[in-house]
C-alpha cells in the first residue's frame, strides 16, 4: 500500500480512468462524485466513499479533483461541506486537473494558502485512451517543492510532468493546447467535408492524411470516429466551447481562434454532449 491517502472528486469521462489506475497501483482511495450513480465501479474496486467534500478531505492528505469548469470548483471548495469547510483540515495538498480558468486557480490557491493548505493546477492533455493508459500530458502550475511530494502519484497518470510557472500557468498552458486542439478538429473535419463534397471518398481521404506528415494520434483516432459514424463524447463539444470561451478571457483574439471560438459556440447548443469531432455533422451542414 502506497503510504499518501488520496481523495477523488469527479469521477466522469477522465475522473473515472484516472482514478482506478490510483487504485490498481495500490493507493488507498475515497472518493466523492456529486451523482452517487458514478461511485458504484470505484466501490467495487475497493474504494472508500464519502458523502462530501469536506468528509473526504478530512480522511486523506491529498485530494484531486477532475471536473467540469469554474462553477463546478467553486461548488467543490467553498459550497456547503465544501473543502474548506472545515477548520480541523490543514496541511493538505489539492490539486485540481480539471481545465478551468487561472483566475479561479489563484483565487483557490489564496483561500487554500489561508488555511494551511497547498493547490497545484495541474490539467492534462489526452483523452480516455491515454488516461486508461496512464499517458497523460500534465501540466503544472504551483510550488515546486509540493509537486515533488505528489509526482509519484502522476507517474501512474501521466508520460510527462511538466511545471510550467506559479498558481494558474498549468491552466494557461492547457488552454493554448486546447486551442490547438480545436484548431485539429475543425481542420480535419472540413478537409473531410471538402473532400466529400468533391467526390472523394472519406475512407480514402482519411487513410490518405493517416499516412502523411499530417496524420497524428488525434487524427487517427477521430478519423476512425468519423467512419464508423461514432460521435459518442470521449471529450465533449460542450468542454472545448468552454475552453474556448476561457482562452477568448484570457486574451485569445487571434484569426483562427477567433473563428475556432464561434464555431464551437454555434455548434455548442445542438452538439454539445456529443464528441469534439461531432463538429463534423456542424461543418457538413454549412457546406
Ligand atoms: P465529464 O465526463 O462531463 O465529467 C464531469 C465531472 O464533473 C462529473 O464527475 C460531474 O459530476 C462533475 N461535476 C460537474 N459539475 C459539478 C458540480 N457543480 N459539482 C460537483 N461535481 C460536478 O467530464 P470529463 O470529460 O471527465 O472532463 C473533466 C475535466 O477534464 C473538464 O474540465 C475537461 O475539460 C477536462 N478534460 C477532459 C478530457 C476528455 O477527453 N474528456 C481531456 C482533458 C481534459 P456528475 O457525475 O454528478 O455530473
Amino acid at each position: 500500500m502506497n503510504e499518501i491517502k488520496i481523495g477523488w472528486i469527479g469521477l466522469g469521462n477522465m475522473g473515472g480512468p484516472m482514478s482506478q489506475r490510483l487504485i490498481k497501483a495500490g493507493y488507498s482511495v475515497v472518493v466523492y462524485n456529486r451523482s452517487k450513480a458514478r461511485e458504484d465501479a470505484l466501490k467495487l474496486m475497493g474504494a472508500a466513499v464519502a458523502s462530501s467534500p469536506q468528509l473526504l478531505i478530512e480522511q486523506v492528505d491529498a485530494v484531486i479533483i477532475m471536473v467540469t469548469d469554474d462553477q463546478a470548483i467553486r461548488e467543490i471548495f467553498t459550497g456547503d461541506n465544501g473543502l474548506l469547510s472545515s477548520k480541523r483540515v490543514s496541511g493538505k495538498i489539492i490539486i485540481n486537473m480539471s481545465t478551468v480558468s487561472p483566475g479561479i486557480s489563484k483565487e483557490m490557491a489564496a483561500l487554500c494558502g489561508q488555511g494551511g493548505n497547498h493547490y497545484l493546477d495541474c490539467p492534462v492533455s489526452g483523452s480516455v485512451k491515454q488516461a486508461e493508459e496512464g499517458q497523460l500530458v500534465i501540466m503544472a502550475g504551483g510550488d515546486e517543492t509540493i509537486l515533488e511530494k505528489v509526482k509519484p502519484i502522476f507517474e501512474q497518470l501521466g508520460k510527462l510532468t511538466l511545471l510550467v510557472g506559479g498558481t494558474g500557468a498549468g491552466n494557461t498552458a492547457k488552454l493554448a493546447i486546447n486551442t490547438l486542439l480545436a484548431f485539429h478538429a475543425q481542420g480535419l473535419a472540413e478537409a473531410v467535408v471538402f473532400a466529400r463534397n468533391n467526390g472523394i471518398k472519406t475512407e480514402d481521404l482519411i487513410t490518405l492524411i493517416n499516412n502523411s506528415a499530417m496524420g497524428n494520434v488525434f487524427a487517427k483516432i477521430k478519423g476512425d470516429a468519423i467512419l464508423q459514424n461514432n460521435y459518442k463524447a470521449a471529450f465533449a463539444l460542450k468542454h472545448i466551447a468552454k475552453d474556448l470561451r476561457l482562452a477568448k478571457q484570457e486574451g485569445l483574439e487571434t484569426p483562427m481562434g477567433s473563428t475556432a471560438f464561434q464555431t464551437f459556440q454555434q455548434a455548442e447548443p445542438t452538439l454539445g454532449e456529443e464528441d469534439i469531432i461531432s463538429i463534423i455533422k456542424y461543418i457538413g451542414s454549412k457546406k
